[in-house]
């Protein structure tokens, strides 16, 4: 299925560019010591191995710095730093990687009498210099402090979307456009509620995605597909993280996690109800997983695809998910919904239940709603003209 995505502008980072009609780039992020530069380097080979568009590298320090020009020489990854409270470091670090991050909410740390302004234009005057592009990386966890005096202390993404907006607004007015922007929170819910707003508001700015402390895989990646999910399926994201808490040995699983979402998403596997054609039939199904309790539950997906067919041309929405354990809420906000027990799928119109019916009676079942449903359209679409 083809995603429509948001016309963003092209921002590119070494050998690739995100944004526009760039496939969604995957990035992930070492966790080992800097400074160890053999283990960093063969950290920063295998995620590229495994597909990583971009790896990212956190540097503190001057030592951090001086290991970073040793490691640019030993790989050809597309590197990026994340700058933390020492934001001058970016001197040091700009020559060796093609893009840098920093967070609006550091920036107060060091030079505290300089106004921030001067500070992002430092940034960028050195990243142009050294043709690296941008992160504005918005955290939940550190926000702006002058943003959040604004804002009601239960508004937690009012100030993360002032803080990108201000500083896009003052990267673009002194010409630096080569940048993207990243509003990251731990509850996947927040994920989605902000970089919709903030895409509502700049929906030429590349958004880079993920969801903070997600933690260990299998919940960890659930978490974040979620959120992807909702924000993909609507055309927002240009380059994603998924982050995980797994050893350096296991680091790879962030890209291969990253790439599997976009995969199912762009095929219609979905854990969450997400139209991703508003105009036309969208049949989604959950990626499926040790919760499933008859594997019939593939087959009826694939069978709910090909029956439904004739109704493609209508704005309809059928969710068929693989376990009892999910699939009676996440089918709630599909029109029509199917969800496999061990030995019957239970069917629902809306968030009402119709019943269970056994794994061959139910495509019938499911034909008589989907016909009543698209009589409902006709009728309400022949009285309005
Ligand atoms: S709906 Fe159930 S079977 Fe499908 S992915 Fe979710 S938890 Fe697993």
């Amino acid at each position: 299925m083809q995603i429509k995505r948001n016309p963003t502008r092209s921002v590119s980072i070494g050998s690739i560019a995100v944004g526009a009609e760039h496939p969604i780039a995957v990035q992930s992020m070492t966790a080992t010591a800097t400074t160890n530069i053999d283990a960093t380097v063969a950290l920063v080979n295998d995620l590229q191995k495994a597909g990583a568009d971009v790896v990212r590298i956190a540097v503190d320090s001057d030592k951090d710095a001086e290991a970073l020009a040793e490691i640019r020489r030993q790989t050809t990854a597309n590197l990026s730093v994340d700058l933390q409270e020492n934001y001058r470091l970016v001197e040091k670090v700009a020559p060796h990687v093609d893009k840098v991050r920093y967070n609006p909410g550091h920036l107060y740390h060091h030079e505290k009498s300089r106004p921030w302004q001067d500070k992002v234009k430092f940034l960028a005057d050195v990243a142009g210099a050294n043709d690296c592009a941008m992160r504005v990386g918005v955290n939940c966890g550190s926000v702006d402090p002058n943003q959040k005096e604004l804002f009601d202390s239960k508004d937690s993404l009012g100030p993360m979307l002032a803080s990108a907006t201000e500083h896009c607004e003052l990267l673009d007015s002194i010409g630096f456009t080569r940048y993207v922007v990243s509003l990251k929170d731990s509850d996947p819910s927040n994920v989605v509620t902000v970089n919709q707003r903030f895409a509502e508001l700049r929906p030429d700015i590349p958004l880079h995605l993920g969801v903070t402390e997600a933690g260990l895989p299998p919940d960890g990646i659930i978490k974040t597909r979620i959120a992807f999910e909702q924000l993909i399926g609507r055309g927002i994201g240009d380059t994603i993280r998924v982050s995980l808490t797994v050893p350096n040995s296991k680091k790879s699983m962030e890209i291969e996690a990253g790439r599997q979402i976009i995969d199912d998403i762009r095929n219609g596997r979905l854990r969450s109800v997400v139209a991703l054609d508003p105009t036309k039939l969208n049949i989604i199904s959950c990626p499926s997983c040790s919760r499933v309790e008859n594997e019939a539950f593939v087959e009826l997906a694939q069978d709910v695809k090909a029956m439904t067919q004739y109704a493609k041309d209508y704005a309809i929405t059928i969710a068929v998910m693989g376990c009892r354990v999910n699939g009676p809420g996440e089918t709630d906000d599909a029109d029509l919904g199917l969800w496999c027990g061990p030995a019957k799928v239970n069917l629902k119109r809306g968030g009402e239940a119709i019943g269970a019916y056994p794994y061959d009676e139910i495509l019938p079942k499911l034909r008589e709603e989907l016909d009543r449903l698209i009589l409902t359209k006709q009728q309400t679409s022949s009285a309005k003209a």
